[in-house]
Protein backbone atom coordinates (compact mmCIF):
# COMPACT_ATOMS: atom_id res chain seq x y z
CA UNK A 1 0.00 0.00 0.00
CA UNK A 2 1.60 3.66 -0.86
CA UNK A 3 0.94 6.74 0.61
CA UNK A 4 -2.37 8.73 -0.63
CA UNK A 5 -1.58 10.43 -3.84
CA UNK A 6 -0.96 13.75 -4.28
CA UNK A 7 -3.36 14.88 -6.49
CA UNK A 8 -6.13 13.58 -3.75
CA UNK A 9 -7.55 16.14 -1.67
CA UNK A 10 -7.76 16.12 2.06
CA UNK A 11 -9.90 17.81 4.18
CA UNK A 12 -8.98 18.77 8.02
CA UNK A 13 -11.74 19.05 10.22
CA UNK A 14 -11.38 21.65 13.29
CA UNK A 15 -9.29 24.84 12.14
CA UNK A 16 -7.94 25.00 15.93
CA UNK A 17 -4.36 24.82 16.71
CA UNK A 18 -3.95 21.25 15.49
CA UNK A 19 -6.18 21.52 12.67
CA UNK A 20 -4.08 24.79 11.36
CA UNK A 21 -0.82 22.66 11.52
CA UNK A 22 -1.98 19.36 10.44
CA UNK A 23 -3.29 21.75 6.84
CA UNK A 24 0.17 23.41 6.79
CA UNK A 25 2.21 20.12 6.43
CA UNK A 26 -0.73 18.30 4.33
CA UNK A 27 -0.53 21.44 2.03
CA UNK A 28 2.99 21.25 1.65
CA UNK A 29 3.53 17.82 0.79
CA UNK A 30 1.37 18.81 -2.48
CA UNK A 31 -2.24 17.98 -1.28
CA UNK A 32 -5.61 20.24 -1.76
CA UNK A 33 -6.57 20.79 1.42
CA UNK A 34 -10.18 21.42 2.56
CA UNK A 35 -9.92 22.87 6.07
CA UNK A 36 -14.07 23.34 8.07
CA UNK A 37 -14.67 24.26 11.78
CA UNK A 38 -17.92 24.96 12.79
CA UNK A 39 -16.98 28.20 14.40
CA UNK A 40 -18.04 30.87 12.15
CA UNK A 41 -14.82 32.38 10.14
CA UNK A 42 -12.40 30.16 12.17
CA UNK A 43 -11.77 28.03 9.03
CA UNK A 44 -11.15 31.39 6.76
CA UNK A 45 -8.85 32.90 9.39
CA UNK A 46 -6.85 30.25 9.94
CA UNK A 47 -6.24 29.87 6.55
CA UNK A 48 -4.67 33.75 6.05
CA UNK A 49 -3.24 33.16 9.07
CA UNK A 50 -1.35 29.96 7.46
CA UNK A 51 -0.70 32.14 4.42
CA UNK A 52 0.71 34.32 6.06
CA UNK A 53 3.11 31.68 8.43
CA UNK A 54 4.06 30.38 4.77
CA UNK A 55 5.18 34.16 3.54
CA UNK A 56 6.82 33.91 6.68
CA UNK A 57 8.98 30.96 6.32
CA UNK A 58 9.48 32.18 2.16
CA UNK A 59 11.02 35.23 3.77
CA UNK A 60 13.29 33.28 6.45
CA UNK A 61 14.53 31.46 3.74
CA UNK A 62 13.04 28.16 4.89
CA UNK A 63 10.31 27.68 1.97
CA UNK A 64 11.48 28.96 -1.68
CA UNK A 65 8.66 31.74 -2.98
CA UNK A 66 7.17 29.62 -5.37
CA UNK A 67 6.32 26.12 -2.85
CA UNK A 68 5.11 29.41 -0.61
CA UNK A 69 2.61 30.49 -3.04
CA UNK A 70 1.23 27.01 -4.09
CA UNK A 71 0.61 25.41 -0.78
CA UNK A 72 -1.27 28.65 0.09
CA UNK A 73 -3.43 28.20 -2.75
CA UNK A 74 -4.23 25.08 -2.10
CA UNK A 75 -5.56 25.24 1.41
CA UNK A 76 -9.33 26.63 0.74
CA UNK A 77 -11.37 27.00 3.93
CA UNK A 78 -15.21 25.52 3.42
CA UNK A 79 -18.35 26.78 5.15
CA UNK A 80 -20.11 23.45 5.20
CA UNK A 81 -19.31 19.35 6.06
CA UNK A 82 -20.94 18.66 3.03
CA UNK A 83 -18.18 20.37 0.50
CA UNK A 84 -15.20 17.38 2.08
CA UNK A 85 -17.44 15.16 -0.25
CA UNK A 86 -14.37 14.30 -2.59
CA UNK A 87 -11.33 13.59 -0.68
CA UNK A 88 -9.59 10.63 0.08
CA UNK A 89 -8.49 11.17 4.07
CA UNK A 90 -9.92 13.15 6.32
CA UNK A 91 -8.17 14.32 9.52
CA UNK A 92 -10.17 15.46 12.59
CA UNK A 93 -8.79 17.27 15.02
CA UNK A 94 -11.59 19.03 17.03
CA UNK A 95 -12.56 18.92 20.53
CA UNK A 96 -11.70 16.26 22.46
CA UNK A 97 -15.02 15.22 23.67
CA UNK A 98 -16.02 11.49 22.77
CA UNK A 99 -19.77 12.63 21.56
CA UNK A 100 -18.87 15.37 19.38
CA UNK A 101 -16.16 13.68 17.61
CA UNK A 102 -18.30 10.12 17.44
CA UNK A 103 -21.11 12.57 15.79
CA UNK A 104 -18.77 14.24 13.09
CA UNK A 105 -17.51 10.52 12.17
CA UNK A 106 -21.30 9.59 11.61
CA UNK A 107 -22.23 12.82 9.45
CA UNK A 108 -18.81 12.19 7.47
CA UNK A 109 -20.45 8.54 7.08
CA UNK A 110 -23.02 9.74 4.49
CA UNK A 111 -21.20 12.51 2.72
CA UNK A 112 -17.60 10.91 1.91
CA UNK A 113 -17.21 7.66 -0.05
CA UNK A 114 -16.61 4.57 1.30
CA UNK A 115 -13.21 4.78 0.25
CA UNK A 116 -12.04 7.70 2.24
CA UNK A 117 -10.21 7.05 5.13
CA UNK A 118 -11.46 9.07 8.56
CA UNK A 119 -8.38 9.89 10.66
CA UNK A 120 -8.54 11.13 14.43
CA UNK A 121 -5.87 13.18 15.79
CA UNK A 122 -7.62 12.49 19.71
CA UNK A 123 -4.88 12.60 22.40
CA UNK A 124 -6.85 10.51 24.70
CA UNK A 125 -9.97 8.52 23.23
CA UNK A 126 -10.50 5.18 22.47
CA UNK A 127 -9.96 4.64 18.44
CA UNK A 128 -11.86 1.59 18.68
CA UNK A 129 -15.14 3.52 20.66
CA UNK A 130 -15.08 6.49 18.22
CA UNK A 131 -14.97 3.61 15.52
CA UNK A 132 -17.67 2.05 16.92
CA UNK A 133 -19.66 5.47 16.61
CA UNK A 134 -19.14 4.42 12.22
CA UNK A 135 -20.58 2.54 9.45
CA UNK A 136 -17.46 1.38 8.11
CA UNK A 137 -15.38 1.05 11.74
CA UNK A 138 -12.28 -0.52 9.27
CA UNK A 139 -12.07 3.05 7.76
CA UNK A 140 -11.24 4.90 11.06
CA UNK A 141 -7.85 5.24 12.54
CA UNK A 142 -5.65 7.13 14.37
CA UNK A 143 -3.56 10.04 13.24
CA UNK A 144 -1.97 11.27 16.53
CA UNK A 145 0.30 14.62 15.64
CA UNK A 146 1.87 16.20 18.18
CA UNK A 147 2.12 20.23 19.11
CA UNK A 148 3.75 22.44 16.96
CA UNK A 149 2.83 19.91 14.12
CA UNK A 150 4.87 21.25 11.38
CA UNK A 151 7.73 21.05 14.07
CA UNK A 152 6.86 17.76 15.67
CA UNK A 153 8.56 15.10 13.46
CA UNK A 154 6.61 12.17 14.85
CA UNK A 155 2.99 10.74 14.26
CA UNK A 156 1.02 7.65 15.85
CA UNK A 157 -0.70 5.62 13.33
CA UNK A 158 -3.39 4.14 16.26
CA UNK A 159 -5.27 1.24 15.44
CA UNK A 160 -7.98 0.44 16.41
CA UNK A 161 -9.72 -3.39 16.84
CA UNK A 162 -11.22 -3.01 13.92
CA UNK A 163 -8.68 -0.80 12.03
CA UNK A 164 -7.82 -2.36 8.47
CA UNK A 165 -4.51 -3.21 7.81
CA UNK A 166 -4.64 -1.46 4.78
CA UNK A 167 -6.02 1.90 6.06
CA UNK A 168 -3.07 1.93 8.91
CA UNK A 169 -0.54 1.29 6.15
CA UNK A 170 -1.96 4.07 4.00
CA UNK A 171 -1.68 6.49 6.62
CA UNK A 172 1.74 5.22 7.92
CA UNK A 173 3.34 5.99 4.63
CA UNK A 174 1.10 9.32 4.38
CA UNK A 175 2.57 10.58 6.88
CA UNK A 176 6.30 9.58 6.07
CA UNK A 177 5.75 10.99 2.10
CA UNK A 178 4.27 14.30 4.76
CA UNK A 179 8.01 14.61 6.34
CA UNK A 180 6.91 13.16 9.77
CA UNK A 181 8.28 9.89 11.40
CA UNK A 182 5.44 8.23 11.83
CA UNK A 183 5.60 4.87 14.17
CA UNK A 184 2.56 1.84 14.88
CA UNK A 185 0.44 2.11 17.70
CA UNK A 186 -2.40 -0.06 19.32
CA UNK A 187 -5.14 2.15 20.83
CA UNK A 188 -4.63 2.17 24.52
CA UNK A 189 -4.96 4.35 27.27
CA UNK A 190 -2.13 7.24 26.36
CA UNK A 191 -1.23 5.36 23.25
CA UNK A 192 2.88 5.59 23.36
CA UNK A 193 3.64 8.85 24.20
CA UNK A 194 1.11 10.11 26.60
CA UNK A 195 1.24 6.79 28.59
CA UNK A 196 5.14 5.99 28.29
CA UNK A 197 5.79 9.95 29.56
CA UNK A 198 3.70 9.49 33.06
CA UNK A 199 6.22 8.82 34.97
CA UNK A 200 8.14 12.03 33.88
CA UNK A 201 5.71 13.86 35.34
CA UNK A 202 4.49 11.61 38.13
CA UNK A 203 8.30 11.16 39.77
CA UNK A 204 8.65 14.44 39.80
CA UNK A 205 5.61 15.36 41.45
CA UNK A 206 6.29 12.83 44.46
CA UNK A 207 10.07 14.41 44.62
CA UNK A 208 8.01 17.54 45.30
CA UNK A 209 5.65 15.58 47.40
CA UNK A 210 7.96 14.35 49.39
CA UNK A 211 9.83 17.86 49.61
CA UNK A 212 13.00 16.22 48.68
CA UNK A 213 13.86 19.32 46.01
CA UNK A 214 12.18 22.26 45.18
CA UNK A 215 11.34 23.19 41.48
CA UNK A 216 13.79 24.97 39.97
CA UNK A 217 16.66 22.50 41.44
CA UNK A 218 14.87 19.23 40.55
CA UNK A 219 14.44 21.09 36.40
CA UNK A 220 17.85 21.54 36.70
CA UNK A 221 19.14 18.69 37.69
CA UNK A 222 17.00 17.12 34.53
CA UNK A 223 18.24 19.58 32.52
CA UNK A 224 21.37 19.42 32.93
CA UNK A 225 22.13 16.11 34.95
CA UNK A 226 19.60 13.94 32.57
CA UNK A 227 19.79 15.87 29.20
CA UNK A 228 16.34 16.26 28.91
CA UNK A 229 15.38 19.35 27.40
CA UNK A 230 13.23 21.07 29.48
CA UNK A 231 12.51 19.67 33.08
CA UNK A 232 9.24 18.77 34.53
CA UNK A 233 8.14 21.20 36.19
CA UNK A 234 8.87 24.08 34.05
CA UNK A 235 7.17 21.38 31.44
CA UNK A 236 4.15 21.07 33.41
CA UNK A 237 3.63 24.81 33.57
CA UNK A 238 3.91 25.15 29.91
CA UNK A 239 1.58 22.08 28.59
CA UNK A 240 -1.06 23.73 31.63
CA UNK A 241 -1.62 21.95 34.29
CA UNK A 242 -5.09 21.45 33.67
CA UNK A 243 -4.06 19.86 30.47
CA UNK A 244 -1.54 17.60 32.50
CA UNK A 245 -3.80 16.57 35.30
CA UNK A 246 -6.52 15.78 32.89
CA UNK A 247 -4.42 13.96 30.96
CA UNK A 248 -3.33 11.75 34.08
CA UNK A 249 -6.13 11.26 35.72
CA UNK A 250 -8.15 10.19 32.09
CA UNK A 251 -5.01 8.06 32.19
CA UNK A 252 -5.22 6.46 35.51
CA UNK A 253 -9.33 5.84 35.10
CA UNK A 254 -8.80 4.14 31.98
CA UNK A 255 -6.15 1.61 33.43
CA UNK A 256 -8.52 1.11 36.47
CA UNK A 257 -7.02 3.07 39.02
CA UNK A 258 -3.57 1.39 38.63
CA UNK A 259 -1.15 3.15 41.11
CA UNK A 260 1.56 3.30 38.02
CA UNK A 261 -0.50 6.47 36.99
CA UNK A 262 -2.02 7.87 39.66
CA UNK A 263 -2.87 11.70 40.21
CA UNK A 264 -0.94 14.00 42.55
CA UNK A 265 -2.86 16.20 45.28
CA UNK A 266 -0.22 18.50 44.42
CA UNK A 267 -0.97 19.18 40.83
CA UNK A 268 -4.95 18.66 41.80
CA UNK A 269 -4.38 21.77 44.57
CA UNK A 270 -2.67 23.65 41.73
CA UNK A 271 -5.65 23.77 39.52
CA UNK A 272 -7.95 24.33 41.60
CA UNK A 273 -6.22 27.35 42.90
CA UNK A 274 -6.13 28.20 39.02
CA UNK A 275 -2.51 27.90 38.87
CA UNK A 276 -2.48 26.63 35.65
CA UNK A 277 1.05 27.56 33.91
CA UNK A 278 2.02 29.98 32.07
CA UNK A 279 -1.28 30.85 30.68
CA UNK A 280 -2.36 32.13 34.03
CA UNK A 281 1.31 33.97 34.92
CA UNK A 282 1.74 31.06 37.42
CA UNK A 283 2.89 27.65 38.05
CA UNK A 284 5.61 26.48 39.90
CA UNK A 285 7.28 29.05 38.29
CA UNK A 286 5.58 33.30 38.39
CA UNK A 287 5.69 34.57 34.10
CA UNK A 288 5.07 38.23 33.11
CA UNK A 289 7.32 41.32 33.72
CA UNK A 290 9.17 41.60 36.76
CA UNK A 291 9.02 37.71 37.56
CA UNK A 292 11.63 36.23 39.23
CA UNK A 293 14.39 33.57 37.16
CA UNK A 294 14.13 30.23 39.19
CA UNK A 295 17.30 29.18 40.60
CA UNK A 296 18.52 26.36 41.39
CA UNK A 297 20.44 25.19 45.10
CA UNK A 298 23.65 24.74 44.07
CA UNK A 299 26.11 23.89 46.87
CA UNK A 300 29.09 26.47 47.43
CA UNK A 301 32.60 26.00 46.20
CA UNK A 302 33.81 23.71 49.35
CA UNK A 303 38.04 22.86 49.08
CA UNK A 304 38.96 20.06 46.80
CA UNK A 305 39.61 16.78 48.44
CA UNK A 306 43.52 15.29 48.33
CA UNK A 307 42.94 12.21 46.74
CA UNK A 308 39.89 10.18 45.66
CA UNK A 309 40.40 6.59 45.55
CA UNK A 310 37.92 4.45 43.14
CA UNK A 311 37.60 0.70 44.32
CA UNK A 312 36.22 -1.81 41.95
CA UNK A 313 34.05 -1.41 39.00
CA UNK A 314 32.26 2.02 38.89
CA UNK A 315 30.08 0.70 35.62
CA UNK A 316 28.49 3.74 34.19
CA UNK A 317 29.92 6.20 36.26
CA UNK A 318 33.08 5.18 35.54
CA UNK A 319 33.82 8.65 33.15
CA UNK A 320 32.71 9.97 36.68
CA UNK A 321 35.73 8.88 38.49
CA UNK A 322 37.49 9.48 35.55
CA UNK A 323 36.40 13.30 35.24
CA UNK A 324 36.93 13.54 39.27
CA UNK A 325 40.50 12.51 38.87
CA UNK A 326 40.08 9.24 40.69
CA UNK A 327 42.99 6.77 41.25
CA UNK A 328 42.74 2.83 41.42
CA UNK A 329 42.55 1.66 44.96
CA UNK A 330 45.00 -0.87 45.89
CA UNK A 331 42.55 -2.89 47.33
CA UNK A 332 39.43 -3.11 45.27
CA UNK A 333 36.09 -3.50 46.78
CA UNK A 334 33.82 -1.47 48.32
CA UNK A 335 32.46 -2.41 51.77
CA UNK A 336 29.60 -4.49 50.85
CA UNK A 337 26.19 -3.54 51.88
CA UNK A 338 27.43 -0.37 50.14
CA UNK A 339 25.63 -2.54 47.27
CA UNK A 340 27.43 -1.15 44.61
CA UNK A 341 30.48 -2.61 42.13
CA UNK A 342 32.31 0.16 42.47
CA UNK A 343 32.32 3.28 44.92
CA UNK A 344 34.89 6.29 45.45
CA UNK A 345 36.53 6.53 48.70
CA UNK A 346 37.56 10.02 49.53
CA UNK A 347 39.08 10.03 53.39
CA UNK A 348 36.68 8.14 55.48
CA UNK A 349 33.63 9.24 53.18
CA UNK A 350 31.71 6.95 50.12
CA UNK A 351 30.40 8.44 46.72
CA UNK A 352 28.46 5.59 45.56
CA UNK A 353 26.09 5.93 42.36
CA UNK A 354 22.11 5.59 43.22
CA UNK A 355 20.82 2.52 43.05
CA UNK A 356 17.09 3.22 44.31
CA UNK A 357 18.27 3.15 48.11
CA UNK A 358 18.22 5.96 50.56
CA UNK A 359 22.42 6.84 51.19
CA UNK A 360 21.34 6.62 55.06
CA UNK A 361 19.98 2.56 54.25
CA UNK A 362 23.08 2.18 51.99
CA UNK A 363 25.22 3.47 55.18
CA UNK A 364 23.57 1.23 57.37
CA UNK A 365 24.02 -1.75 55.59
CA UNK A 366 27.59 -1.18 54.81
CA UNK A 367 28.26 -0.35 58.68
CA UNK A 368 29.51 3.09 57.71
CA UNK A 369 28.89 6.68 58.50
CA UNK A 370 29.65 8.80 55.93
CA UNK A 371 27.91 7.97 52.69
CA UNK A 372 26.85 10.22 50.03
CA UNK A 373 25.20 8.90 46.87
CA UNK A 374 24.79 10.74 43.45
CA UNK A 375 22.36 10.53 40.78
CA UNK A 376 22.16 9.15 37.53
CA UNK A 377 23.11 11.41 33.99
CA UNK A 378 22.89 11.29 30.36
CA UNK A 379 26.39 11.49 30.13
CA UNK A 380 28.86 11.81 33.21
CA UNK A 381 31.99 12.78 31.05
CA UNK A 382 30.06 16.00 30.36
CA UNK A 383 27.18 17.46 32.21
CA UNK A 384 27.53 20.67 33.91
CA UNK A 385 25.56 19.31 37.06
CA UNK A 386 25.13 16.48 39.57
CA UNK A 387 22.71 15.64 42.17
CA UNK A 388 23.55 13.99 45.51
CA UNK A 389 22.25 13.01 48.54
CA UNK A 390 23.47 12.30 51.77
CA UNK A 391 23.16 10.11 54.77
CA UNK A 392 21.32 11.01 57.92
CA UNK A 393 24.58 9.83 59.83
CA UNK A 394 27.23 10.89 57.67
CA UNK A 395 29.33 14.02 58.91
CA UNK A 396 29.92 17.37 58.05
CA UNK A 397 33.24 16.76 57.15
CA UNK A 398 32.32 13.58 54.90
CA UNK A 399 29.78 15.58 53.13
CA UNK A 400 32.55 18.39 52.21
CA UNK A 401 34.88 16.04 50.95
CA UNK A 402 32.22 14.13 48.34
CA UNK A 403 31.45 17.47 47.52
CA UNK A 404 34.51 19.16 47.22
CA UNK A 405 35.48 15.85 44.65
CA UNK A 406 32.58 16.79 42.57
CA UNK A 407 33.17 20.12 42.22
CA UNK A 408 36.78 19.63 41.31
CA UNK A 409 35.80 17.55 38.02
CA UNK A 410 33.33 20.49 37.19
CA UNK A 411 30.19 19.75 38.62
CA UNK A 412 27.71 22.03 39.93
CA UNK A 413 26.80 19.92 43.20
CA UNK A 414 22.68 19.76 43.81
CA UNK A 415 21.60 18.62 47.04
CA UNK A 416 18.19 16.43 47.47
CA UNK A 417 16.86 15.45 50.70
CA UNK A 418 18.02 11.33 51.03
CA UNK A 419 15.57 10.65 48.84
CA UNK A 420 15.65 6.92 47.14
CA UNK A 421 16.64 6.66 43.67
CA UNK A 422 16.69 10.62 43.38
CA UNK A 423 15.97 12.12 40.55
CA UNK A 424 17.20 11.58 37.45
CA UNK A 425 17.70 7.61 38.40
CA UNK A 426 14.06 6.94 39.19
CA UNK A 427 12.92 8.61 36.45
CA UNK A 428 14.37 7.04 34.01
CA UNK A 429 13.91 3.51 35.76
CA UNK A 430 10.13 4.14 35.53
CA UNK A 431 10.36 5.55 31.99
CA UNK A 432 11.56 2.15 31.16
CA UNK A 433 9.61 0.13 33.51
CA UNK A 434 6.52 1.72 31.74
CA UNK A 435 7.99 1.48 27.67
CA UNK A 436 8.68 -2.01 28.79
CA UNK A 437 5.13 -2.47 29.68
CA UNK A 438 4.18 -0.88 26.80
CA UNK A 439 6.13 -3.53 24.35
CA UNK A 440 5.26 -6.36 26.63
CA UNK A 441 1.30 -5.62 25.60
CA UNK A 442 1.97 -4.97 22.07
CA UNK A 443 1.37 -1.30 22.24
CA UNK A 444 4.43 -0.87 20.12
CA UNK A 445 7.70 -2.45 19.59
CA UNK A 446 10.29 -1.80 21.72
CA UNK A 447 12.23 0.15 19.18
CA UNK A 448 9.11 2.52 18.17
CA UNK A 449 8.87 3.43 21.68
CA UNK A 450 11.94 4.59 21.71
CA UNK A 451 11.58 6.37 18.32
CA UNK A 452 8.43 7.89 19.72
CA UNK A 453 9.75 9.29 22.81
CA UNK A 454 12.43 10.99 20.74
CA UNK A 455 10.80 12.37 18.05
CA UNK A 456 7.28 13.06 20.23
CA UNK A 457 8.50 14.28 23.44
CA UNK A 458 12.44 15.35 22.79
CA UNK A 459 13.75 12.72 25.26
CA UNK A 460 18.00 12.80 24.64
CA UNK A 461 17.64 8.99 24.84
CA UNK A 462 14.89 6.42 24.19
CA UNK A 463 13.95 5.10 27.40
CA UNK A 464 14.86 1.05 26.50
CA UNK A 465 17.63 2.04 25.13
CA UNK A 466 18.87 4.00 27.85
CA UNK A 467 17.94 1.26 30.06
CA UNK A 468 20.57 -1.48 27.73
CA UNK A 469 23.15 0.95 28.54
CA UNK A 470 22.70 0.74 32.01
CA UNK A 471 21.90 -2.91 32.21
CA UNK A 472 18.36 -5.13 32.72
CA UNK A 473 20.22 -6.34 36.04
CA UNK A 474 20.81 -2.72 37.39
CA UNK A 475 17.69 -1.72 36.35
CA UNK A 476 15.73 -4.69 38.77
CA UNK A 477 18.30 -3.30 41.41
CA UNK A 478 16.84 -0.26 41.45
CA UNK A 479 13.23 -0.79 40.95
CA UNK A 480 13.67 -3.45 43.73
CA UNK A 481 15.11 -1.32 45.83
CA UNK A 482 12.12 1.66 45.27
CA UNK A 483 9.63 -1.09 45.88
CA UNK A 484 11.01 -2.35 48.98
CA UNK A 485 11.43 1.59 49.98
CA UNK A 486 8.36 2.64 49.25
CA UNK A 487 6.01 -0.74 49.38
CA UNK A 488 3.61 0.38 46.51
CA UNK A 489 2.57 -1.73 43.48
CA UNK A 490 3.64 1.47 41.23
CA UNK A 491 7.61 0.37 41.10
CA UNK A 492 6.59 -3.34 40.68
CA UNK A 493 9.34 -4.53 38.10
CA UNK A 494 7.88 -5.28 34.16
CA UNK A 495 8.02 -8.82 33.30
CA UNK A 496 10.59 -7.86 30.14
CA UNK A 497 13.29 -6.55 32.01
CA UNK A 498 13.07 -9.13 34.68
CA UNK A 499 13.50 -11.57 31.74
CA UNK A 500 16.07 -9.71 29.72
CA UNK A 501 18.40 -9.19 33.48
CA UNK A 502 18.05 -13.13 33.08
CA UNK A 503 18.76 -13.62 29.51
CA UNK A 504 21.68 -11.07 29.69
CA UNK A 505 19.54 -9.43 27.12
CA UNK A 506 18.86 -6.07 25.77
CA UNK A 507 15.18 -4.89 26.15
CA UNK A 508 15.54 -3.25 22.30
CA UNK A 509 16.82 -5.77 19.83
CA UNK A 510 19.82 -4.17 17.44
CA UNK A 511 18.01 -2.94 14.67
P1 LIG B 1 -8.55 23.73 19.58
O1 LIG B 1 -9.54 24.03 20.64
O2 LIG B 1 -7.42 24.68 19.33
O3 LIG B 1 -9.32 23.55 18.18
C1 LIG B 1 -10.48 22.79 18.03
C2 LIG B 1 -11.29 23.43 16.90
O4 LIG B 1 -12.34 22.53 16.56
C3 LIG B 1 -11.95 24.75 17.27
O5 LIG B 1 -11.62 25.72 16.32
C4 LIG B 1 -13.45 24.43 17.27
O6 LIG B 1 -14.23 25.51 16.83
C5 LIG B 1 -13.50 23.30 16.28
N1 LIG B 1 -14.66 22.42 16.44
C6 LIG B 1 -15.24 21.97 17.58
N2 LIG B 1 -16.23 21.12 17.29
C7 LIG B 1 -16.29 21.02 15.93
C8 LIG B 1 -17.08 20.26 15.03
N3 LIG B 1 -18.03 19.45 15.46
N4 LIG B 1 -16.85 20.38 13.70
C9 LIG B 1 -15.87 21.22 13.25
N5 LIG B 1 -15.10 21.96 14.05
C10 LIG B 1 -15.29 21.84 15.38
O7 LIG B 1 -8.00 22.28 19.90
P2 LIG B 1 -6.60 21.62 19.46
O8 LIG B 1 -5.61 21.88 20.54
O9 LIG B 1 -6.30 21.99 18.07
O10 LIG B 1 -6.97 20.06 19.57
C11 LIG B 1 -7.75 19.43 18.61
C12 LIG B 1 -7.63 17.93 18.75
O11 LIG B 1 -6.25 17.55 18.69
C13 LIG B 1 -8.15 17.35 20.05
O12 LIG B 1 -8.69 16.08 19.82
C14 LIG B 1 -6.88 17.24 20.90
O13 LIG B 1 -6.99 16.26 21.91
C15 LIG B 1 -5.89 16.81 19.85
N6 LIG B 1 -4.48 17.10 20.16
C16 LIG B 1 -4.12 18.27 20.73
C17 LIG B 1 -2.77 18.52 21.00
C18 LIG B 1 -2.33 19.82 21.62
O14 LIG B 1 -1.21 19.88 22.15
N7 LIG B 1 -3.16 20.87 21.56
C19 LIG B 1 -1.80 17.57 20.66
C20 LIG B 1 -2.21 16.39 20.02
C21 LIG B 1 -3.56 16.17 19.78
Amino acid sequence: MAALPRDTSVAVIGAGAMGAGIAQVAALAGHRVLLFDTRMGAADDARDKLVSTLAMLRDKGKLDATAAAAAGERIVAVHALGDCVSTGLVVEAIVEDLAAKRKLIAELDVIVSEATILATNTSSLSITALAAGSRHPARVVGMHFFNPVPLMPLVEVVRGLATADDVATTVFDTARAWGKTPVYARSTPGFIVNRCARPFYAEALRLLGERAVDPATLDAVMREAGGFRMGPCELMDLVGHDVNFAVTSSVYAAMFDDPRYRPSVIQREMVAGGRLGRKSGQGFYRYGEGAPAPVPATEAAVPAPASVAAHGDLGPAAALAARIGAVAATESTPPSGLGAAGALAIGDAWLVMGDGRTATARAAAAGVRDVVVFDLALDYATCRRIAVARADTCSDAGYAAAVGALQAGGFAVSRLDDVAGLAVLRTVAMLANEAADAAVEGIATAADIDIAMQKGVNYPRGPLAWADALGARFLCTVLANLAAHYGEDRYRLSPLIARRAQAGMPLVESR
